[in-house]
């Protein structure tokens, strides 16, 4: 099965992740058991060793900012874990975050999976280890931005394993997968219930962060639509449309989360990109902290994108149905935010 599909029809530099070994932290030393040396000494440290790593990560420090960045002491995000796995469309290993970051991915995968279950929430790119530039990306490179594919059903409400393709305005989208191939494309339904939970969750996270959502407008509609159908807070409505938005590339076959940076990253060096809300303005004033500027990114920080024309020319031969959502999609490339504030 060409994986053409998802390279191709992500059209516009966009995600990746990657399959790569390794828990999350190191485990403590103690391989041979204390207690064959007889003495107390030797038993005790052995204990002290079991409680505490000898080696503990220190913690993760994200510098510069998003399109021009590095990550120090960056957290792993496992290769999966309750709700959710790390994918891998680009193999660069870009699956480490900052610990706030990877924390509170890990926190709301698992919480919408207690919920709802079904299949696990596909993780697609963080940044290197290390950040700096990553391929297919034009920020990612200080462990605060995280690429997440939405949930998916099929059309009868049934989670399907979540594949990178894009959703229009009905929610609905189709796996083409071979492109030229019209026999075996399957029908796909955004998962407008727990991709709200799984939102809902990083909004109400106070260790979150969250300062941004990239998705396509009209599935931000629905998922604020489903929400007060729900009965969702006012406050997390308001929170969610508040950080949520289209930008130039349209975000209708992923999302595309950013975090802020830590009030004690920001001391070391974290730049924050627009917008700056009140509440975190105030968050960081309660900390004594004031926030940097984010500066015009070096051009050696530029990593390699590829265009959509590009990646349109590499996809192959299409079939008319493929070619006809493409043409369709061009309805909502370049819708604007009417009247948001934070969108830009
Ligand atoms: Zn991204």
């Amino acid at each position: 099965m060409p994986s053409s599909t998802l390279r191709v029809l992500a059209l516009l530099a966009t995600t990746a992740a990657l399959f790569a070994a390794g828990g999350v932290r190191a485990s403590g030393g103690a391989a041979s058991a204390g207690a064959q040396g007889g003495r107390q000494a030797s038993a005790s440290a052995t204990k002290v060793a079991r409680a505490r790593p000898a080696h503990p990560k220190p913690p993760s420090t994200s510098l510069g900012q998003p399109n021009d960045g590095r990550l120090l002491h960056g957290r792993a995000l496992p290769r999966r874990g309750p709700g959710f796995r790390f994918a891998n469309p680009h193999g660069q290993n870009a699956r480490y975050g900052t610990d706030e970051v990877v924390r509170a991915i890990v926190r709301a995968a698992r919480i919408t999976h207690r919920r709802f279950g079904g299949q696990p929430l596909v993780v697609n790119d963080l940044s290197r280890r290390g950040g700096g530039p990553l391929d297919h990306h034009s920020s990612h490179q200080s462990g605060r931005d995280v690429d997440v594919l939405f949930y998916e059903t099929d059309p009868r409400g049934r989670p399907v394993r979540p594949v990178q393709t894009f959703f229009d305005p009905e929610g609905h989208a189709v796996d083409f997968r071979d492109l030229s191939d019209p026999s075996d494309d399957v029908p796909l339904r955004f998962d407008t219930a727990r991709t709200f939970a799984f939102l809902r969750a990083l909004v109400e996270d106070p260790r979150a962060g969250l300062q941004r959502v990239f998705i396509v407008e009209h599935l931000r509609a629905r998922l604020l639509a489903y929400g007060k159908a729900h009965g969702a807070p006012a406050a997390v409505l308001e929170r969610l449309g508040a950080v949520t938005c289209q930008p130039g590339p349209p975000h209708d076959d992923h999302m595309h989360l950013r975090f802020f940076c830590s009030p004690q990253d920001v001391r070391a060096g974290c730049r924050d990109m627009p917008p700056m809300y009140p509440w975190h303005r105030a968050l960081l004033a309660s900390r004594h902290v004031e926030p940097l500027r984010a500066k015009r990114p070096r051009p050696s920080a530029r990593a390699k994108t590829v265009s959509p024309e590009q990646a349109r020319s590499n996809a192959g031969p299409m079939n008319a149905e493929v070619r006809g959502w493409l043409e369709r999609r061009e309805t909502w490339r370049h819708r604007p935010h009417p009247g948001r504030p934070w969108c830009r």
